[in-house]
């Protein structure tokens, strides 16, 4: 698509160019959305992170035809005054900065809920405050378990949608008890987006909340041991690429009965682009951004990259694909989960008309296809290199 600056929004008005200050734009989400934004559209983007290495490629040479119209600051947002500037001088903030892995909810609680309330805390401050508007990222997870999880295992009623769809105005949240430290994240979450809702209602903030579904694709997270720690416990898509990768049995936690719906990231960012382009159609409203129609238990997407591997890399897949390991097992004490994940769509239709279109399997042949073309042959030579040594 053109840049030209007869791009209109989705009401027919001409859209001008926009200064946004984007927090955690080093991240998975941020580097794609900081890439959208770049190729097909004028907004300057002043990306906040601790870390560049994924925007990289956005930020040099000097030559490349955005060159100006995004910036880098270095900064941690627990403790930079420089935040409140770079938000007074911005149009529209959008907030994905968070830890948000599930291995750190029960084994680093208190950064969790550091990092997903009071850290962002300032970020709504310096909005409000300052009459900006705010595009926060919060998750689905703070719907916790559905209704259905309650009933018993073969109650028809499971069946029914109106016991597992998850809307943005109707569905109760509903997590574990304390000690299972896996809802620190969620229930951080959770309040944040109550304050940001109360920021909106009692002081006029305008803001958008977006509550992705498990969004997958390239740059999500790290290889363990390549480009990341080795004894680190990514998501799940690069658990699975890891043990792709080396050859190993994926690792099904809980016998992998769990059921998620996965997005491709570039579909999800297109939802994210018409959010910051139409402020009168997307302030004031919570969106999930999911792809009801790509469901599958945590044992189903581990077959599937199963295949979808072997036929990008052109390698047979090896005799056990997958092994059941237990949860205190893989993530330690004080995990749960969330047990099924299908977000209800109207409210993003109605207002944005934006729907997913990518299938899980085209979804895994893209990024596996980025997995391997990245990372096999350096996992080949860290294989090696102890039998070398
Ligand atoms: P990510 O970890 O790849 O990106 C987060 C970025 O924030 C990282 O680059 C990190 O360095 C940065 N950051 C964290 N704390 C910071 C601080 N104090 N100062 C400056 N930068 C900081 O995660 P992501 O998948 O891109 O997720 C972005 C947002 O979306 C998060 O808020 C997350 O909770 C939410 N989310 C994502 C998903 C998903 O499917 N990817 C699902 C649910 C919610
Ligand atoms: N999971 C798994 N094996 C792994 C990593 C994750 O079985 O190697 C499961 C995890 O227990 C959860 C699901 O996969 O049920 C999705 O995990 P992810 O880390 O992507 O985050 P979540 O969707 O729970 O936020």
């Amino acid at each position: 698509m053109s840049s030209s600056s007869a791009r209109v929004d989705l009401d027919g008005n001409p859209i001008n160019p926009l200064t946004i200050c984007m927090i955690g734009a080093g991240g998975f989400i941020g580097s794609h959305l900081c890439e959208k934004l770049m190729t097909e559209t004028q907004h300057t983007v002043l990306a906040v992170d601790v870390y560049n290495d994924k925007i990289k490629h956005l930020l040099e040479p000097d030559s490349l035809p955005w060159a100006g119209r995004i910036q880098f600051h270095r900064l941690n947002i627990k403790n930079d005054s420089r935040l409140e500037g770079l938000i007074k001088c911005s149009d529209l903030t959008v907030n994905l900065a968070a830890i948000c892995t599930p291995a750190d909810y029960n084994t680093r609680p208190l950064d969790t809920i550091y990092s997903n309330f009071i850290d962002a805390l300032p970020v709504v401050k310096y909005c409000s405050e300052n009459n900006k508007r705010l595009i926060h990222f919060s998750t689905c997870e703070v719907y916790g378990k559905t209704i259905g999880s309650f009933l018993p295992q073969d109650s028809p009623l499971r069946q029914d949608p109106a016991y597992y769809l998850l809307t943005e105005d109707t569905s109760p949240c509903i997590f574990g008890s304390i000690e299972k430290q896996r809802w620190s994240y969620a229930c951080a979450k959770q309040l944040i987006e109550r304050l940001i809702y109360a920021e909106g209602a009692e002081n006029g903030l305008e803001f958008t909340i977006v509550r992705p579904f498990n969004w997958i694709g390239p740059r999500m997270d790290f290889i363990p041991g390549i480009d990341g720690p080795s004894e680190g416990v990514p998501r799940v898509l690069a658990c699975f690429s890891n043990n792709l990768l080396r050859r190993e049995p994926l690792k099904l936690v809980d016998g992998g009965e769990s059921q998620r719906t996965f997005v491709y990231i570039k579909d999800a960012i297109e939802a994210v682009h018409l959010m910051i382009e139409n402020p009168a159609r997307a302030n004031g409203h919570i969106f999930n951004v999911g792809n009801p129609n790509n469901e599958v238990t945590v044992r189903q997407l581990a077959e599937m990259m199963t295949k979808v591997y072997s036929k990008v890399s052109g390698e047979d897949s090896i005799e056990t694909p997958t092994i059941d390991v237990s949860s205190k097992e893989f993530y330690g004490e004080g995990y749960d989960d969330s047990d099924k994940r299908i977000p209800d769509m109207t409210i993003i239709n109605k207002q944005l008309g934006w729907d997913p279109k990518t299938s899980l399997w085209d979804l895994l042949e893209s990024t596996l296809t980025y997995q391997h073309r990245t990372y096999a042959e350096a996992v080949k030579q860290s294989i090696a290199k102890p039998l070398a040594n």
